[in-house]
């Protein structure tokens, strides 16, 4: 499915509004113990975006330092008034931002590539057809390319 850019979104109370103005990298979902938990579900989304292509367009963000499901240290950034999670800093990669594409407006504009961490998954949340990774993807290139194709 192709993409009409910009891609808009924001928080539950509407506060935090961000866009996105080119084409995501790619979007994953991600079955670790540490998404589980912050989700209180079973994973979470995660769709990679350029930083020079993300801004947030109103409102501010609280945030905090914590490790992801690989131990390195990510920033997640939350809604003041409503707490949702919008979107995440990984440190160790400061060209890319991390949208949780459930906040866009339209999140069923965008599908994943893959799925990661399925060692930690729970068997029912796996989803069919897509490439599963133990644990943090490899060939990360070719699966941008992959999802770029079909999106772009
Ligand atoms: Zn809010
Ligand atoms: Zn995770």
């Amino acid at each position: 499915m192709t993409l009409t850019l910009p891609l808009d979104g924001g928080c539950i109370c509407g506060a935090l509004r961000y866009r996105v103005k080119d084409l995501p990298l790619a979007v994953f979902m991600c079955h670790c113990d540490n998404c589980q938990k912050r989700t209180g579900s079973a994973f979470s989304l995660s769709m990679i975006v350029w930083r020079k292509d993300f801004e947030t367009t109103s409102g501010e963000t609280l945030w905090c330092d914590l490790p992801g499901g690989s131990g390195a240290l990510h920033r997640q950034h939350v809604c003041p008034h409503c707490l949702t999670r919008t979107h995440t800093e990984m440190m160790a990669h400061p060209d890319i931002i991390n949208v949780r594409p459930g906040t866009l407006d339209r999140p069923q504009a965008v599908m994943p590539v893959a799925q990661v961490w399925t060692s930690a998954a729970h068997p029912w949340a796996l989803a069919a057809d897509i490439r599963c990774f133990e644990e943090n993807p490899i060939d990360v290139p070719s699966l941008v390319a992959e999802w770029r194709a079909r999106h772009g």
